[in-house]
C-alpha cells in the first residue's frame, strides 16, 4: 500500500489560489482581481493580475474610483488581470487553455479572451452579474462558445507562512 498524502490540493484549488495569490499583488485600494491560465496538462502558462503597464508607475496614475472627469479615475490606465495574463505569455498559443480568476470578466476582457483562443473560463466571483459590461461579456462568449464555469468552492483555507 502506498503512503502518498491524501489531503493534497485539487487542481482547481491550486490554480483558483494561484489567480487569487496573483490578485494579491494588485495595489488598486478597492479591487485585487487575479489570472491564472492553464494547458490541458495541467501547466500553468501565465499568470496576471490587475495593474498599470510598465513604466507607469504605482504613484503618478490615480486609483481612484470616481472624479470631475475620467483622468482622474483608475479606469483609463489600469490593464484588468486577464489581459495581463494574456499579454504576459510570449511562448506561443493560449488556444485551447483554461482561464482561472477570481471575477467573471469584463466585456473588454471577453473580448481578449475570445481573439486569444481561450476556450474555458473558471471564476470565483460574479459579484457584477447585473451589470452592462458582465451581461455584454457573456453575450460574446456565448457567441463565440467560450464555457463560464462558476468555481466550486471547497471551502479550505491554505494558511501560507511567508
Ligand atoms: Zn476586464
Amino acid at each position: 500500500m502506498s503512503g502518498k498524502r491524501s489531503d493534497y490540493i485539487s487542481w482547481d484549488e491550486y490554480f483558483m489560489g494561484v489567480a487569487q495569490l496573483a490578485g494579491m499583488r494588485s495595489k488598486d485600494p478597492n479591487t485585487q482581481v487575479g489570472s491564472c491560465i492553464v494547458d490541458r496538462n495541467h501547466k500553468i502558462l501565465s499568470i496576471g493580475y490587475n495593474g498599470l503597464p510598465r513604466g507607469c508607475s504605482d504613484d503618478d496614475f490615480p486609483w481612484e474610483r470616481a472624479s470631475e472627469g475620467e483622468l482622474g479615475t483608475k479606469y483609463p490606465f489600469v490593464t484588468h488581470s486577464e489581459l495581463n495574463a494574456i499579454l504576459n505569455f510570449r511562448g506561443g498559443s493560449l488556444e485551447g487553455s483554461t482561464i482561472y480568476v477570481s471575477l467573471f470578466p469584463c466585456n473588454e476582457c471577453a473580448k481578449a479572451i475570445i481573439q486569444a483562443g481561450i476556450a474555458r473560463i473558471i471564476y470565483a466571483s460574479d459579484k457584477y452579474s447585473d451589470s452592462e459590461s458582465t451581461i455584454a461579456s457573456k453575450k460574446m462568449l456565448d457567441a463565440a462558445g467560450v464555457e463560464y464555469i462558476p468555481y466550486e468552492s471547497t471551502g479550505r483555507i491554505i494558511e501560507i507562512h511567508l
